[in-house]
């Protein structure tokens, strides 16, 4: 039973969503926690369980090829056993009524593709693609998969380089194409939906303050405090699943 909102202000949000020409989603890890995807960085998260330096970072590949598919193998399992939640079928609600231009995530767990959103730009990337970084070849998690039941780490079938996840590990630059993508997005963005994110991880954070500073508006679905008070229009310090589907009715008329 979802506990009750203030009226006023979602009616505000859905008023300026409505009057919206180009609306953006940002979400962060929050979206994906009521799916059974604990925040890395939280209590219970991966990273209370892995070193992030020792398993997803460009030494540890270099270094200790293993482990870094034993932490992936960890989270393939996690994000294999996890589904998307009220607040991903909002979002690609909004989104297939025309209502959303895109999202931009943080997140590598593909909930929002599977919640049925086609415009999402993955700026960390997406745990369920590989490649091989040799020669760059893409390898299917199916074929990944199959070869880790044999032994891990999987080696490229057609050069023998190591096969990686297509997530940005600590230490390495943004893909060239998800940055310009999340350029084009939060430039023509006249609202800017902040969910799940409180803006801590660079250089994603500076996606609102630019929509923002462009005389845009920024509506924060957050649990508790962020980095983003300032520039807030209207906020929900309540759960994303509570928020986006009863303001997703009202944006559609049907509260
Ligand atoms: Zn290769």
């Amino acid at each position: 039973m979802a506990r009750a909102l203030d009226p006023n202000q979602l009616q505000e949000a859905a008023s300026i969503i409505n009057k919206a020409r180009r609306v953006v989603a940002f979400t962060g890890a929050g979206i994906s926690v009521p799916s059974g995807i604990p925040d890395f960085r939280s209590p219970g998260g991966l990273w209370t369980k892995f070193d992030p330096f020792e398993v997803a970072s460009a030494h540890a590949l270099e270094n200790n090829p293993r482990k870094v598919w034993e932490f992936m193998l960890a989270t393939v399992d996690l994000l294999g056993r996890s589904q998307p939640n009220p607040a991903h079928i909002a979002l690609a609600e909004l989104e297939k009524n025309s209502r959303m231009t895109g999202i931009i995530t943080q997140n590598i767990d593909n909930l929002h593709q599977r919640a049925g959103s086609s415009l999402v730009v993955e700026y960390h990337g997406n745990f369920q693609r590989f490649y091989c970084r040799g020669c760059f070849r893409e390898c299917s998690e199916h074929e990944v998969m199959a070869e880790c039941s044999r032994s891990i780490p999987v080696w490229c079938p057609s050069c023998g380089s190591l096969v990686r996840p297509d997530v940005v590990f600590f230490g390495e630059a943004i893909p060239s194409m998800a940055h310009q993508q999340s350029m084009e997005l939060i430039q023509a963005a006249d609202v800017l939906i902040v969910v799940g994110t409180s803006g801590e991880v660079a250089p994603a954070n500076v996606f609102p303050r630019q929509v923002k500073l462009s005389g845009g508006k920024i509506i924060e679905v957050n649990l508790g405090p962020t980095h983003y008070a300032d520039i807030t229009d209207v906020r929900f310090n309540a759960p994303a699943e509570d928020v986006l589907p009863q303001l997703a009715d009202l944006v559609f008329g049907h509260s």
